[in-house]
């Protein structure tokens, strides 16, 4: 009998398998039944991108408690928040039932992972420049 690996846990499978048998991951999208479909990646990683402070993206993936506790603590002060986009950026998130987001698409989330760093190089190298300016300033 053929086998292949499973693309999320690694597990031996029946190269014909449609879900994985160990972790119950669809191998593909198309495959997946309607009523079984987590949510696109694509919304939630804008969800979480612009309203990720309020847990949007949790309330849209059927996590409710996390979205509720996301929402009274402004996305754990943003961390968490940006945490949660992180996992969406590199397809590590799980939804409120523990699946996969669905078309999951590896540029598009990389892309937006190293936009959303471009605040952080220009605050981080402010602040060296304005180390540098004072310390040549009270050198004179
Ligand atoms: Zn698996």
């Amino acid at each position: 009998m053929a086998t292949k690996n499973c693309p999320h846990c690694g597990a031996e499978i029946d190269s014909e398998a449609q879900r994985c048998y160990v972790c119950k991951e669809w191998l593909s999208d198309e495959n997946i039944p309607e009523a079984d479909k987590p949510q696109e990646f694509l919304p939630t990683l804008l969800f979480a991108y612009f309203l990720g402070a309020f847990g949007i993206h949790r309330f849209y993936t059927g996590n409710i408690p996390i979205g509720i506790a996301q929402l009274l603590t402004l996305g754990g002060c943003g961390i968490w928040a940006y945490i949660d986009f992180i996992l969406i950026c590199f397809n590590k998130f799980r939804d409120g039932e523990g699946r996969h987001l669905s078309k999951y698409n590896a540029n598009v989330g990389i892309s937006l992972f190293v936009v959303s760093l471009i605040p952080f190089v220009i605050i981080i190298f402010s602040i060296i420049l304005m180390t540098m300016l004072l310390t040549a300033v009270s050198l004179k």
